[in-house]
């Protein structure tokens, strides 16, 4: 996404001249109900030579491949004169036009029935789309700018971030007009204004599709409020939205996927839900996550996904900060803000710790590694197995347990805060928009701690490294207990268990140091029998289990590729992580802990 400088510098200089050549979209929904879409391109001022067009194989913010061009077909080229010319298509999703006048117009259909933050949804209450997965466009013409119309069902309206301009939407250039989705339906919108510290007053507001009442759409906007207002007091100021203006565009509908995309001036987010007050809770941590992108990943950003690549997968070393620290800034919001409360927050960092600690992946491979993964993880799709359980784990909790470890090692150890390093690198590489490297961050570290030392000795364990911090007296200082609290109970391994057929399907990858896995056992594996005990289903083996304590070794009878086997399987002691207050662990809160947690958990918003 490029800088605003640039895009404002150019449209002014040039504004005239650009405007003429334009790339012109239009759009129209009578086959809605079907989930089509019917689009023109209209291309003027070509150069001479043959014409690509293509569709888009990935989006920004979502890390894996994508064939858009699989949704679009009857795929037409016409003269100026509306006489059709020859186009073919030359590979999955791409066109050329071998030849042409000046000016060519292309239409198409195109399909889209998933509303999630990605994909396109198309139906008669509304078009949710996201535009990777909508636009032709052409790599040669990367620079024009873009209009596009809507032909619009009565009902409807246009939500998106592109600027109005006599009845189309503009966009200087595609990275521009790539980042701003477009909700069109008949929707609620509201906006407050947001103040800077300098004065600077934009609108920030929401646009919800789906159902909801006066009271639950009051009550969650006066909680989106307590969100914004509590991340801006992190950086101490919203970014320059582009035209002073951000928007929440959510949709929540029975028929939705659960997701929230971060853009430059605005988010999708889509929530599975009946209505407003049902989904609230959810939609309510995606605002929270989201929102925290407009400052982390859209303005701070990872160079090695700027600029955006349209046509394969944008590789990351940096989504362990992108995404983690904006995982761990997402649930801190909610808490600060008391829309969470303090045991809901640590109860989910609990859930992280576990997460990670316990994962084979973490313990092999580091942040950076799981970052990189992200191209095969991130939506990705196959129908091959991956090794995932094994080598994987996820960026997003990675990333924000190594947040939590920062934050609390600041605190105690520099009298700064997380807070303190988030402004640090939102005034180098935020608010300038120069995209950082990994080194970019460590050197900033070294700087606000005044230790280069301290910042070289946290990225090379816990960034480049492998090694985990030491969370249980690091959670002390705050008056937690980091427990593995079900030690005492026997475990053979966090597998994916079903009954089937009277027996019982281990029906995931067997997990490294497990004593599933050390046995030899792996998925498709069925259990019949555990010493003397018949296993006909999941209940009879985790009441088999109860009856058993760690270190004792069981006879297992399974079966494996349709052969009878016998082996014998050492039970373990069960790892589960959690994390407790000392309130709730019956031990004192003393004034020094109390002091420490309200310094860290309590609300930044100065009124
Ligand atoms: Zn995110």
């Amino acid at each position: 996404m490029k800088k605003l400088f640039l895009i404002t510098a150019l449209f002014f200089i040039s504004g005239l001249v650009l405007a003429q050549d334009a790339i012109e979209y239009t759009l129209s929904f009578e086959n809605a109900v079907h989930h089509e879409a019917f689009i023109s391109m209209m291309i003027p001022q070509i150069p001479a030579g043959p014409l690509k067009v293509r569709m888009s194989r990935s989006s920004p913010g979502r890390y894996a491949t994508h064939e858009f061009g699989k949704n679009i077909y009857d795929v037409h080229a016409y003269d100026a004169d509306g006489t059709e010319i020859d186009i073919h298509q030359t590979e999955g999703d791409v066109y050329e036009i071998p030849k042409h006048k000046d000016q060519v117009k292309i239409t198409y259909i195109l399909f889209g029935n998933l509303v999630d933050g990605t994909y396109d949804g198309i139906d008669h209450r509304h078009a949710h789309l996201n535009m990777p997965a909508t636009f032709l466009w052409a790599p040669s013409m990367q620079e024009r700018p873009i209009k596009v119309k809507f032909i619009l069902a009565p009902t409807w309206k246009v939500a998106t971030q592109l600027k109005p301009d006599n009845g189309f939407y503009y966009a200087p250039n595609l990275q521009y007009f790539m980042d701003s989705p477009i909700e069109l339906s008949d929707y609620r919108t509201s906006a407050w204004e947001v103040a800077n510290p300098d004065g600077l007053k934009q609108s920030v507001g929401i646009v919800f599709h789906g159902a909801n009442s006066d009271a639950a759409y009051t009550n969650f906007e006066s909680k989106v409020k307590k969100i914004v207002n509590e991340e801006q007091a992190v950086y101490g100021e919203l970014p320059k939205y582009d035209y002073g203006q951000y928007r929440f565009q959510i949709d929540v509908l029975p028929t939705n996927n659960g997701d929230g995309m971060e853009h430059r001036n605005s988010t999708c987010i889509t929530n599975q839900g009946e209505s407003l007050d049902k989904a609230e809770a959810s939609v309510l941590s995606t605002v929270a996550h989201e929102y925290f992108h407009s400052w982390n990943v859209e303005r701070m950003r990872p160079k090695t996904i700027e600029p955006f690549n349209f046509e394969h997968a944008n590789m990351s070393d940096g989504l362990w900060f992108a995404e983690g620290f904006t995982q761990y800034y997402g649930n801190l919001a909610l808490e600060r803000s008391n829309i969470k409360s303090m045991d809901e927050f640590i109860t989910t960092q609990g859930y992280y710790l576990n997460a990670v600690l316990n994962s084979p992946g973490a313990n092999k491979y580091s942040p950076i590694f799981m970052s990189q993964r992200a191209v095969f993880v991130d939506a990705g799709v196959a129908i091959d197995e991956t090794n995932n359980s094994n080598i994987f784990s996820s960026y997003y909790l990675y990333g924000d347990i190594t947040a939590l470890a920062l934050d609390l090692t600041l605190r105690y150890q520099f009298n700064l805060t997380l807070d303190d390093y988030m402004r640090a690198v939102w005034k180098a590489h935020g608010k300038t928009e120069i995209p950082y490297q990994i080194k970019d961050l460590q050197k900033i570290l070294g700087e606000v701690t005044q230790s280069p030392d301290f910042a070289k000795f946290f990225f090379s364990k816990y960034i480049y490294g492998t090694e985990k911090a030491d969370y249980s007296s690091l959670l002390a200082h705050a008056g937690f207990v980091f427990t593995r609290a079900k030690a005492d109970e026997a475990w053979i391994g966090n597998h994916r268990f079903t009954t089937s057929d009277g027996k019982v399907m281990i029906n995931s990858p067997a997990i490294q140091g497990t004593p599933i896995y050390i046995a030899g056992l792996d998925a498709g594996d069925a259990i019949t029998q555990m010493d003397d005990t018949k296993i006909t289903n999941v209940n009879d083996l985790n009441n088999f289990l109860k009856s058993k304590k760690p270190g004792d070794e069981v006879k297992v009878y399974f079966e494996s590729f349709g052969q009878d086997k016998t082996t014998t399987i050492k039970l373990a002691n069960d790892p589960t992580i959690s994390v407790v207050s000392y309130e709730n662990a019956g031990k004192e809160v003393t004034p020094e802990i109390a002091k420490f947690r309200a310094a860290w958990l309590n609300s930044k918003v100065k009124n």
